[in-house]
């Protein structure tokens, strides 16, 4: 099939390679011209495991093409992905400007009958804004269809390539026919294609984004009152998990949720709510929950240091949002560094990823780290931001010997509190005794 994918971005570079790799043509295009001139040299402007072999190959074997001519992408393709951000507008809805142009231009620029897939996370509605603005334009028949991805971060290649679900909103014959034969080589372990009408379609993607949200905020506030109980949010976790109607995900107390998408789809779909005068109060409580939490390592770190963090410096291990991807978007680490530097510490910082992201966006405000051990020089603490696996088994002799003093104040829950205590270190957790 002859595909274009308008907005090459962590989602619409995934969905366009795995297009490319089961035998569709796919040009992906953008209006960030050094992105696009990149990404033909095969150089990624993210970090996403698996995703630049899947480039490399499908370029060199003429599938996969990138382009900032919007009009020469749209024009021949048989479905057209809008893959563009949503970004939050001031009042906490999407802001659906950028989709907006890209559906203007594919009205203007078609040449042949198409479908129109909206693949960025859009709010209810929108798909008739996005018809209304293409038909503007169009001297063609078009079909609408709202395709929502689910893909996370650090595992986008292999959650697109082997998706749980596809979630196809359409309302018409032949937009069905033509995305359940894209997605056919996807599903054939037997995962569903749940082809349902576009506002539910639209819906689903805010409620699943919405539902983990909800777990872990649920999971810090509880972490929290654990630490006021002395229980251990670990234990806790473990024991409800292990019941079937619960599951074992997303139920990992931490620093609070951040990245491109539960923080700004959370605000939109409240905001969506409050409008319609069907307030969703679960989910208003859970993002002020979490915009509680984000604060709660500066504290840790304060307490730990005395109440005092001026002329102290710390060393922070991870700046990524999470593991697995160097998106820094709503990153806790943001928050705690803002607090660190407010309170007069310094921060040197280490990422396996993330690097270049974090100097770019926080320039000389930091120190930066080749190594997690060199992050430790001169610290006075280490806080433990993002749960990379390098940073599960490091040689905690060497972290004692390079930090001033053993202090470690643990955001994700990652090390034992009795081999911390064995070991000497003054160690903090979230929703755990400390040693
Ligand atoms: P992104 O910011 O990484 O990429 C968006 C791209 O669109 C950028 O490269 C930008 O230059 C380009 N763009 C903007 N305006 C354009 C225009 N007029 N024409 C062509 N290109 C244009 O965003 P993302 O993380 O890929 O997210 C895209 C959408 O997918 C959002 O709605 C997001 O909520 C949704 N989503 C994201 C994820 C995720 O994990 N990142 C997962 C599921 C859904």
């Amino acid at each position: 099939m002859n595909i274009s994918v308008i907005g090459t971005g962590y989602v619409g570079l995934v969905v366009g390679a795995c297009l490319a790799e089961t035998g569709n043509s796919v040009c992906c295009a953008d209006i960030d011209v050094k992105k696009i001139e990149g990404l033909k040299q095969n150089i990624l402007p993210i970090y996403e495991p698996g995703l630049e072999s899947l480039v490399e190959r499908n370029q060199a074997e003429s599938r996969l093409t990138f382009t900032t001519n919007l009009q020469e992408a749209i024009a021949p393709a048989e479905v057209v992905f809008i893959a563009v951000g949503t970004p939050p507008g001031e009042d906490g809805s999407a802001d659906l400007k950028y989709v907006l142009q890209v559906a203007a231009l594919i009205g203007r620029h078609m040449t042949r009958e198409q479908v129109v897939v909206t693949k960025s996370t859009v709010p209810v509605g929108s798909a008739t804004k996005v018809a209304a603005e293409i038909a503007k334009g169009a001297k063609f028949p078009f079909h609408i269809c709202s395709n929502p991805e689910f893909l996370k971060e650090g595992a986008a290649v292999e959650d697109f390539m082997r998706p749980d679900r596809v979630v196809l909103g359409i309302e018409s014959e032949q937009a069905r026919r033509v995305m359940t034969d894209l997605y056919a080589p996807f599903v054939r372990t037997g995962k569903p294609i749940l082809v349902m009408d576009i506002a539910s379609a639209e819906m689903t993607k805010y409620a699943a984004n919405g539902m983990l949200a909800t777990r872990i905020s649920f999971m810090n506030e509880l972490a929290n009152l654990c630490e006021k109980l002395g229980a251990s949010v670990d234990l806790v976790r473990k024991g409800m998990g292990t019941d079937s109607r619960i599951g074992q995900s997303f139920l990992f107390a931490g620093p609070g949720y951040g990245g491109s998408c539960f923080p700004k789809d959370v605000k939109a779909l409240v905001r969506t709510a409050m409008e319609c005068g069907s307030p969703l109060q679960v989910l208003a409580a859970v993002e002020s929950a979490n915009e509680r939490q984000k604060k709660v390592l500066v504290e840790k770190v304060k307490q730990a240091l005395g109440g005092k963090l001026s002329g102290r410096r710390i060393a922070l291990w991870g700046l990524a949002f999470k593991p697995g991807t160097d998106d820094m978007r709503e990153a806790p680490s943001l928050t705690l560094i803002d607090g660190l530097l407010k309170e007069g510490a310094a921060v040197c910082a280490h990422d396996p990823a993330a690097l270049d992201h974090a100097r770019a966006l926080l320039g000389n405000r930091i120190d930066y780290a080749e190594t997690n051990y060199e992050a430790l020089e001169g610290a006075d603490a280490l806080v433990v931001v993002t749960d990379w696996n390098e940073y599960r088994h490091p040689d905690f002799e060497r972290v004692k010997r390079t930090l001033k003093q053993p202090v470690i104040v643990d955001g994700r829950n990652l090390y034992d509190v009795e081999k911390m205590r064995d070991l000497g270190v003054q160690y903090h957790s979230i929703g755990r005794p400390s040693a």
